[in-house]
């Protein structure tokens, strides 16, 4: 079998070609206005899972991925706090980035700022200009004019919508409706929300929308030509349909030859979501003591991502005093990973016997093929952790094997591993927000601040970090 990918835009999974050629991959990052919450963090997990199949099937790739820190989120979250753009961005920025490292997933290889490349998104501003195809409203904006472009539409299948072109149908918003189309803005005049967050343009001072951002910075980074375009399943439509129009309409031609979506996570059937409140951060979980990132990690990649999936939640209490009392969805990545690491430390203290049991090379053939298979099946987990888990039946069955058969095993799970990036037991060290609570704890002790270091500490033992202060320095233990 040869890779096969759901384009969105073509409606079915297709053939994703040879490795014959480094692969442009671009994912829309994060807007880095506030903590990312685990529904977010699925789709991170999800750009995770495709770059590391891809390498893990022969690929050579090169993942662009953006940081939003220019929005109206951003400006606002800012202003209400009044610091600057950029001390309040970076913040959130070390944020995500602290929650990808815990869940163990592999940096793009480049991040680029949307600030850094404004000069690049007023060349894209003025040759859509150029072309006909965006427009000066009396404000100074610029927008993208929809109905100039033919091809709008074909990614999000429009025909149903209405589409509003011209000046009754402008948004300027960021984020809109997605009930009908509009003209959108690819560069905002300045107004008096944004404070001091304002560029010097040709066609007048304001800002970038947030659309033109992901064409201008994958125009920099990977070229005009992407092999594939990933995001969340909310940003099919305006966003994607809108970055194909302004980068198609500027660059005559196609802007990426694969679209993939991640479908929700979902809480009690509804999209985690802040302005639903329903949302939890991974720092949350850890810290109410109800998951390590690595069951994060499981129970997120475990469903296929083109699923919808439910974070299961049982609450105690009525209304206001709703609590969360257990995360049955975590709880159950705990059992899961609680076999495959009992299977993997077993598999040398079982190997007493002189040769392997018939049989026994065949069935870790058949699961080696049905692993690859399912992932090259449009990246299908569930599929491949199935595959573990009847090997794990299939061989526990097998009672003793000799030392290389269990060594077989071994660079079979370790290879899985290559893609899952989750069998691997939580790694022996501190997280860097577990290494900056120890050196708090530490400080506070230097400082007899008692009360304190006890609340940093019982912070700690939440996450399952036990702390010891000794004569020769302080020592910490897990679990
Ligand atoms: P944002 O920072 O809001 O632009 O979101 C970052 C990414 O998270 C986007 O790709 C969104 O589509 C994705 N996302 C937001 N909420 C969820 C959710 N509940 N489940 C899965 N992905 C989500
Ligand atoms: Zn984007």
């Amino acid at each position: 079998m040869a890779l096969l990918l759901h384009d969105t835009l073509a409606r079915e999974k297709r053939p994703f070609g040879p490795p014959d050629h480094p692969i442009k991959m671009y994912t829309c990052g994060p807007t880095v206005y506030d903590r990312v919450h685990i529904g977010n963090l699925r789709a991170f997990l999800f750009y995770d899972l495709l770059r590391r199949s891809l390498e893990w099937l022969g690929y050579e790739v090169r993942h662009v991925m953006n940081l939003t820190d220019v929005d109206d989120k951003t400006i606002r979250g800012a202003r209400r706090e009044g610091v600057p753009l950029r001390e309040f961005t970076e913040r959130y920025t070390r944020t995500f980035l602290d929650d990808c490292d815990a869940l163990r997933i592999l940096r793009p290889h480049v991040m680029p700022r949307a600030t850094d490349a404004i000069p690049e998104m007023i060349a894209l501003t003025e040759r859509l200009l150029a072309t006909g195809v965006a427009y000066r409203s009396d404000d100074g904006s610029v927008y993208f004019k929809i109905a100039a472009f033919p091809g709008y539409g074909k990614l999000s299948h429009l025909e149903a919508r209405t589409l509003q072109a011209g000046a009754g149908g402008r948004v300027a918003q960021d984020e809109y409706d997605k009930e009908s189309a509009h003209d959108f803005a690819l560069w905002k005049a300045w107004s008096e929300d944004d404070g001091d967050v304002a560029w010097d343009a040709p066609f007048g001072r304001g800002r970038p929308g947030w659309h033109l951002e992901c064409s201008a910075l994958a125009f920099k980074h990977l070229g005009e030509a992407l092999d594939v375009h990933a995001g969340g399943v909310d940003l099919v439509f305006p966003h994607h349909e809108n970055e194909i129009a302004q980068s198609e309409a500027a660059s005559g031609c196609t802007f990426a030859r694969f679209w993939l979506h991640n479908e929700h996570l979902l809480v009690g059937g509804q999209k985690m979501s802040k302005s639903l409140k329903n949302f939890y951060t991974l720092g949350d979980l850890v810290t109410l003591g109800q998951a390590t990132p690595r069951e994060v990690r499981y129970a997120l990649i475990a469903a296929h991502y083109r699923s919808p999936s439910n974070l299961a939640v049982t609450y105690e209490g009525e209304g206001e005093a709703r609590r969360p009392v257990r995360f049955d969805s975590l709880v159950d990545a705990r059992g899961a990973l609680k076999r495959l690491d009992a299977f993997r430390r077993d598999l040398r203290a079982r190997a007493t016997s002189p040769a392997a049991p018939d049989g026994a090379h065949e069935r870790l053939a058949r699961a080696r093929t049905a692993f690859h298979d399912a992932i090259e099946d449009d990246l299908n987990v569930p599929r491949a952790l199935a595959a573990l888990f009847e090997l794990v039946a299939d061989v526990n069955r097998l009672g003793a094997w000799d030392v290389e058969f269990a060594a077989a095993v071994e660079a079979f799970w370790d290879d899985a591993d290559r893609v899952l990036g989750v069998l691997a037991p939580e790694a022996d060290a501190l997280s860097p927000e577990e290494q900056a609570l120890f050196e708090r704890w530490q400080a506070a002790r230097a400082a007899k601040d008692w009360a304190g270091a006890d609340a940093v500490k019982a912070e700690l033992t939440a996450r399952g970090v036990t702390v010891q202060a000794r004569k020769d320095g302080a020592t910490w233990t897990r679990g």
